[in-house]
């Protein structure tokens, strides 16, 4: 526990309304370890997702038995599989499934490297990374999409990366302005209809603005973890994107050598 600490140089925090949260947190979960499916744990402990003891986003929690959570400690379970098995428990009641998020590299100079990694290269095309979200809507009516969620976290800058790319046409070009590391709420002006049994595409463009008022990408590493609030009370949570990086605990390598 205290090696994690280290490592991270964040310190560990009391989670502010522990009780209320680990009742929502074990909801989730459906009381039972998500890892192993015991039913018989006697305190649950609530892991922080990415590492950092003082981050007390419920997104960022997750209800696990002693047991396992001593095995994601050493590794044993991947922080990958943490994050879908989070994942698959948000979206445990939710009908509408989440397909892809891709680059549009037509649309501007950033490419994938690895599913939902995308880096920016130099050529012509807008600067401004385009991502393309697929859903559908397996519910029997329609359902409208409100509001966009976005929490971004930057991660320790450093270099790496290279290269590559959709049917459907997009309905609707979101712009997402990165205002804040944390959470960025954008409540939709258009917003966008599934009907029953259909899949649906749209853009999101992720920029940042300059001084001057001037749009500009995302400069270093980001994580972007994207909730699409529906009518109805749907939340959908997609696994996380990352822009200029393929993952939170790849090493940093050096891609050009000066001079
Ligand atoms: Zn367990």
């Amino acid at each position: 526990m205290s090696k994690r600490i280290a490592a991270n140089k964040k310190k560990r925090t009391s989670i502010p309304q522990r009780t209320k949260l680990m009742a929502e947190l074990l909801q989730e979960v459906n009381s039972r370890c998500p890892f192993c499916s015991s039913l018989d744990v006697g305190v649950f402990h609530l892991h922080h997702i990415d590492e950092d003891p003082s981050h007390h986003n419920k997104n960022n929690l997750l209800a696990v038995c002693p047991t396992c959570h001593a095995k994601i400690d050493k590794k044993d379970i991947t922080m990958e599989m943490v994050r879908a098995v989070k994942i698959n428990s948000l979206n445990r009641h939710v009908k509408i499934e989440f397909v892809s998020a891709v680059i549009a590299e037509e649309q501007c100079r950033w490419y994938q490297e690895k599913e939902r990694c995308f880096y920016k290269r130099d050529n012509d095309k807008p600067e401004i990374p385009v991502i393309s979200f697929t859903l559908i809507n397996h519910f029997p009516n329609t359902v409208v999409l409100k509001t966009i969620r976005m929490y971004v976290k930057h991660l320790p800058s450093g270099l790496s990366g290279i290269l590559e790319a959709a049917v459907l046409n997009s309905v609707f070009k979101y712009r997402l302005y990165m205002k804040k590391l944390g959470e960025n709420i954008y409540p939709l002006q258009q917003p966008l209809q599934i009907p029953a049994g259909v899949a649906a595409k749209f853009d999101a463009e992720v920029y940042s603005k300059m001084v001057g008022d001037i749009d500009i990408a995302p400069i270093g590493r980001y994580v972007l973890y994207f909730t699409f609030d529906f009518s109805g009370g749907i939340s959908l949570t997609t696994p996380p994107v990352f822009l200029n990086c393929c993952g939170e605990n790849e090493p940093m390598t050096i891609w050009k050598n000066i001079g």
